[in-house]
């Protein structure tokens, strides 16, 4: 299997990958003075500090882990605060796994952006000493003849030396027997795209900046505290507070909470994903012989999903609801309805036959923070340039988590500037 990853990494050289970047981070040093300080775990690898400049970043998922990773190594004394820990089971970033792929229609910004974060994925993956990034690929199964989602996307890769594969339903048969292929007009393939894995991604990009020297504290932002036209600290739950210079708030669904008025045209929706187990010595039924799936069309669901093996957790499939519950996300009964499952055994076993009444291992609940354009948030507070926010994943946001926290990291250094599919002043409106 490990034969089978290096030799799809080389898929993308890392000329192609520097090419495609949005801009490499500096590696900074830095020490570290707040309180409830970690670095005690890691004595020798404390860095100095070279800003003089404090930031604290609320939130430990995908965009805020990242984000305070890069401000670390940019120089910044960096603070790391979540209320319940990186990749915790509430977070949107604390699935098993999540899907990686450069693929994106048209729109070329997030194209390189997932190219920068595998690169970023690959080069501290080794610092982690952990594997999270598999490029196992990725098939995408279309009914229909055209795709523009995907065809949009041709010239993306082929600039970038990349490839993605169009095959007929009796290629894709013979390359992989497991799937049903017969309904379809044609298979695309990507060799570069796979899966991350999603919570453990979390937790060892927290560990790592603790271990380069940066402070990570679990609390509650209860409050940012704004005078003088600028941010100027935290009170926490606990009765701590935090002074910094910059601010960034990277915190999912909980923003709705944090900047109600600001941001009430954020939709928070109920997603399920269901794992389902493997028949024992099937091993073609896993993730080193079977590539991560996404289906356009069967059945009338748009964006059936999955991952096959998921590291041991179970044939992942997923599938997008539309069940709002921006008022209730974090109390409500985490429930799957049970025609949900019933829909997931039912793709299943019409596309890998011999998945068919498998029996399910795992089921979960999560949410998306959906902007109305789906396209994420990066910019300042109105009252207080100094304060970032941070979000809007919309359901993909996970895969940019590397890059796009180097853009926050650039941002709050003012090495970037906003960009305005990411500004705020388009949710104001
Ligand atoms: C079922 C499902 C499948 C998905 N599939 C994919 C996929 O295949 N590919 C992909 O790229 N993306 C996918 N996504 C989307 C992706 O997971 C999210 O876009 C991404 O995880 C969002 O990360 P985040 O850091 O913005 O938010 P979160 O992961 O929610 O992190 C926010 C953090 O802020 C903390 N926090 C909140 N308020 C406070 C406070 N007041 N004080 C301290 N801490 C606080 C929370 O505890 C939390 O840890 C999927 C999402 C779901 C739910």
């Amino acid at each position: 299997m490990k034969k089978n990853h290096e030799k799809i990494r080389k898929g993308i050289n890392r000329r192609q990958a520097i090419k495609y970047s949005i801009k490499g981070a500096t590696i900074g040093t830095m020490g570290s003075l707040l309180p409830h300080s970690t670095k005690a775990d890691f004595p020798n690898l404390i860095r100095k500090r070279s800003k003089d400049s404090k930031v604290a970043v609320v939130g430990a998922g995908a965009f805020g882990g990242w984000t305070a990773l890069h401000l670390l190594r940019m120089g910044y004394d960096v603070t790391l605060i979540d209320q319940f820990g990186p990749g915790n089971s509430q977070a949107s970033s604390g699935g098993e796994t999540r899907l990686i792929r450069p693929f994106y229609g048209d729109q070329e910004v997030y194209f390189n952006m997932v190219l920068r974060s595998l690169e970023l994925w690959t080069e501290n993956e080794e610092k982690m000493n952990e594997k999270i990034l598999y490029q196992n690929g990725l098939v995408i199964f279309n009914q229909a003849a055209s795709n523009p989602r995907v065809e949009d996307a041709l010239p993306m890769y082929k600039k970038a030396g990349l490839r993605f594969e169009k095959i007929s339903p009796d290629e894709a048969a013979k390359r992989w027997p497991q799937i049903k292929t017969s309904d379809l007009d044609h298979v695309m393939y990507d060799p570069v795209a796979g899966f991350l894995k999603a919570r453990e991604g979390c937790k060892a990009v927290r560990d790592l900046f603790v271990k380069e020297g940066g402070n990570f504290i679990q609390d509650q932002v209860a409050k940012e505290n704004i005078a003088g036209g600028k941010a100027n600290s935290l009170s926490l739950t606990s009765g701590t507070t935090i002074e910094a210079d910059s601010f960034v708030f990277a915190c999912g669904p909980w923003l709705t909470r944090l900047f109600p008025e600001m941001l009430n045209k954020l939709n928070v929706t109920r997603q399920a994903c269901f794992f389902f187990a493997s028949p024992p010595g099937q091993s073609d039924l896993m993730e080193n012989k079977l590539p991560t799936w996404f289906n356009r069309d069967l059945d009338g669901v748009f964006g059936a999903y999955g991952v096959p093996g998921s590291d041991y957790r179970g044939f992942k499939i997923a599938f997008e609801l539309e069940d709002i519950i921006t008022d209730k996300f974090d109390t409500y009964h985490r429930y799957v309805k049970p025609e949900e499952q019933e829909h997931a055994k039912k793709i299943l076993a019409l596309r890998f036959p011999k998945m068919a009444g498998r029996p399910l291992l795992d089921q979960r609940v999560c949410q998306y923070t959906e902007t109305p354009d789906r396209n994420f948030i990066l910019d300042k507070h109105p009252l207080a340039p100094n304060l970032w926010i941070m979000g809007g994943g919309s359901g993909h946001g996970y895969k940019h988590g590397a890059s796009f926290g180097e853009m926050a990291a650039q941002s709050v250094s003012g090495e970037r500037e906003v960009m305005d599919m990411f500004a705020l002043n388009r949710l104001l409106t």
